[in-house]
């Protein structure tokens, strides 16, 4: 038996977005941008996806851009905001610590280029205050960059109230969608924010495919330069097929989030209970609520977060470490250590991530097979102490 519960690194394409994919490219293999039957055909579908991914968010479908995945959509939210708002003498960004790394790096290397730069702290949550927010706005500031949902840990910041102070001051906001859509309902004029970043394959569409979603009127330097596509502000013939896959994605879970979101939920908060009162040293990391529906972070005492992680990928369950996309090092994850958690508590950390296919059966496995685990890492590794 193999449980995934790894679904914030990815997700499997569902069995409708693969056969858009194979149909779109056998089909509908013109050249969006090209003026006969063939172009038009292909402009159709890129069209279609556009109107679903705008559905998914309340927004219009003149307002999406396509990108390829969530980093390039970060990357030309801060990239493209800090381009067209420098000539008007703002030069400040700011952000949090516990951003994705396309967020915080993007930010690094603006600050290289002599952009100054505020990452603010969060609370032992995993939240960022409203308030530290307000004080950290300044006159120059351009752009407020502020994640909806942690990718390790879940917890969903105050986008609105972080929207409106922003506002207040002349500032854009840009949120980072990347967990949460295609989880929870979302609404871009709800949370009030400008620019908002979300990438298809953490809900079940193909990989190397995202969306930008840029509120009219938004001044925003194009990303990639060369033809006229994606009006002018990501050029390169569109990878059709990918943009069909991401819109079909989007229709599916806009359908299923509503009875899905509670299933998950009630199945999260069984893994995480089940976790906490059979293993000795068990505690959730971050806020219980406002939370992601799919995610639990927990610490295991005594235990190294990567021994376990292997001893349950020997039982069949995929799990992860930290942040998924920087998995390979053994650095503490930047989020916890962010929250202000013990170094010996980072490194015990594991994520579970639900989606689509987990069942009661499944998560009553995890259950059942980690006590055993755990004491058996703490058998081979005594010394490991708090
Ligand atoms: N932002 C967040 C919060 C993420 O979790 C991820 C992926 O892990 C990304 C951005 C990057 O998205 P992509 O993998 O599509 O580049």
């Amino acid at each position: 038996m193999r449980i995934y519960l790894d679904h914030n690194a990815t997700t499997p394409p569902a069995p409708a977005v693969v056969d858009q994919i194979a149909r779109v490219s056998r089909d509908f293999w013109g050249n969006a941008s090209s003026v006969h039957h063939f172009g038009q055909q292909a402009k159709a579908v890129v069209d279609d996806a556009r109107a679903q991914v705008a559905e998914l968010l309340g927004a219009a479908a003149a307002e999406i851009v396509f990108t390829a995945g969530g980093t390039e959509a970060d990357n030309a939210a801060l990239r493209g905001a800090a381009e067209a708002l420098e000539p008007t003498g703002r030069r400040h960004l700011i952000t949090t610590a516990i951003e994705h790394e396309a967020v915080l790096n993007t930010v690094r290397a603006l600050a290289k280029r002599g952009w100054r730069v505020t990452i603010l702290p969060v609370d032992r949550s995993g939240v960022v205050s409203v308030d530290a927010v307000v004080e950290a706005l300044s006159d120059d500031t351009a752009l407020v960059s502020v994640m909806h949902a942690n990718n390790e840990i879940g917890t969903l910041q105050p986008i609105a109230a972080i929207a409106d102070a922003a506002h207040a001051k002349g500032a854009l906001v840009h949120t980072d969608a990347v967990q949460t859509a295609g989880k929870i309902p979302l609404d871009v004029r709800r949370l009030g924010v400008d620019l908002l970043s979300l990438s298809a394959h953490k809900f079940y569409g193909p990989k190397g495919v995202g969306a930008l979603w840029v509120k009219r009127g938004v001044r925003l330097a194009p990303f990639l330069t060369g033809g006229r596509q994606e009006r002018s502000r990501r050029a390169g013939t569109e990878n059709v097929p990918a943009i069909a896959g991401l819109g079909t994605a989007a229709s599916l879970t806009r359908q299923s989030m509503a009875s899905e979101a509670p299933r998950l939920e009630a199945l999260r908060d069984h893994l995480e209970e089940g976790i906490i009162a059979a293993v000795p040293g068990a505690e959730r990391n971050g806020a219980a609520q406002p939370r992601v529906p799919n995610t639990t972070n927990i610490s295991v005492e005594r235990v190294e977060a990567e021994s376990l992680l292997i001893g349950l990928d020997l039982e069949g369950v995929a799990v992860s470490s930290g942040s998924a996309c920087s998995s390979g090092t053994l650095e503490p994850s930047h989020v916890l250590k962010a929250m202000g958690l013990p170094h010996a508590r980072t490194l015990g950390s594991i994520r579970f991530s639900l989606g689509a296919s987990n069942t009661t059966a499944e998560i009553d496995h995890v259950i059942a097979v980690l006590p055993a685990l755990v004491e058996k890492l703490r058998n081979l590794a005594p010394t490991l102490r708090r």
